[in-house]
C-alpha cells in the first residue's frame, strides 16, 4: 500500500530525511518511534504531500504520491490532482482540530458532503454509524468543548473514516491526553487494525506497538535506523541508538 524508496527532505539547508526506505503492505499496521525531530511528522506529511520530498520516490496504492513521472523526469501534479490522492488518505493529528462550533455528527458529515458530494441523509446516517463505532453514539449531537479529550480524538477518528481512506496516518494521536483517556482512543485505533486499515502510526506507546503493529521502524536523524518486527526492534533491538531511545522511555 505504501512504497518509500529512498525519501529525502530538506527544509533549506536543514535535512529532515535522509533516504528512507519503507514498505506497509495493504492492512499492515506500521508504527514509527523515535526522538523528537527525527523526522517521523515529516515523513507521515510526505505521504500525502501536505510535505514535498525534494528526492526519492513515495507511492501509495501504486501511484506515485505528488508527482507524476514522463520518461527519466518528475513533473509536480496540480493542487486539484494532489488533493485528489489527499482523499483517500485519513490522517489524525495529536491536536485533534475538530471545528469547534460544529457537533460531532456535524463534524464527521462535513467533508463527505462537501468533498465527495454525498447526501446530508446519507452523510449523517453514515456519521452516526461510525460515531457508534467509535463508542460516541450518545454524543453526536455535542460541541467539541463538551467532550473529553479522548472523546473529541475519537470523533476526529470517525471524521477522517467518514472519507472512507484506503489508508490513515496517526501522528501521536494520544500524546496530548491525559494518561485514563489514552486507553480508549488506543482501543478504537485497534479496532480499525483488526478491521483491516492499513495504518501509520506514530506513537510512544509501546504497549499498543507490540501487541498491534506488524513492523516497528525506528527513527534517527532522518534515517530508519532499523525495522522490522515488534519483539524484535522493541525487545531485541540491534543498534546502540535503538537502545539508548527505549530506556529512555520505557
Ligand atoms: P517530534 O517527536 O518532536 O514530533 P518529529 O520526529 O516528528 O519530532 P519533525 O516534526 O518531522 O520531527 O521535524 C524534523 C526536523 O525538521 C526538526 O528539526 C524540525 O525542526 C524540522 N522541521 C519540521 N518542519 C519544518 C518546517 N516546516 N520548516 C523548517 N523546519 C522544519
Ligand atoms: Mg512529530
Amino acid at each position: 500500500m505504501i512504497k518509500a524508496d529512498q525519501v529525502c527532505k530538506n527544509f533549506g539547508s536543514l535535512q529532515v530525511l535522509k533516504g528512507i526506505d519503507l514498505e506497509v503492505g495493504s492492512g499492515e499496521v506500521l508504527c514509527l518511534v523515535g526522538p523528537s525531530g527525527s523526522g517521523k511528522s515529516t515523513f507521515l506529511r510526505c505521504i500525502n504531500h501536505l510535505e514535498k520530498v525534494n528526492a526519492g520516490r513515495l507511492y501509495v496504492d501504486g501511484e506515485l504520491v505528488g508527482y507524476r513521472q514522463k520518461g527519466d523526469k518528475l513533473y509536480e501534479i496540480s493542487p486539484k490532482q494532489a488533493a485528489r490522492q489527499r482523499r483517500d488518505i485519513g490522517m489524525v493529528f495529536q491536536h485533534f482540530n475538530l471545528f469547534p462550533h460544529r457537533t460531532a455528527l456535524e463534524n464527521v458529515i462535513e467533508a463527505p458532503i462537501l468533498v465527495k458530494g454525498e447526501s446530508r441523509a446519507e452523510a449523517t446516517k453514515r456519521g452516526r454509524t461510525l460515531l457508534e463505532k467509535v463508542g460516541l453514539s450518545a454524543k453526536v449531537d455535542a460541541y467539541p468543548a463538551q467532550l473529553s479529550g479522548g472523546q473529541q480524538q475519537r470523533v476526529a477518528i470517525a471524521r477522517a473514516l467518514a472519507m472512507e481512506p484506503k489508508l490513515m496516518l496517526f501522528d501521536e494521536p494520544t500524546s496530548a491526553l491525559d494518561p485514563e483517556l489514552v486507553g480508549e482512543v488506543l482501543s478504537v485505533m485497534r479496532d480499525l487494525a483488526e478491521a483491516g486499515m492499513t495504518m501509520v502510526v506514530v506513537t510512544h506507546e509501546m504497549g499498543f506497538a507490540r501487541e498491534v503493529a506488524d513492523a516497528v521502524a525506528f527513527m534517527d536523524n532522518g534515517v530508519v535506523v532499523e525495522a522490522g518486527q515488534p519483539d524484535q526492534v522493541l525487545g531485541a533491538p540491534t543498534h546502540q541508538r535503538t537502545r539508548d531511545f527505549l530506556s529512555k522511555i520505557l
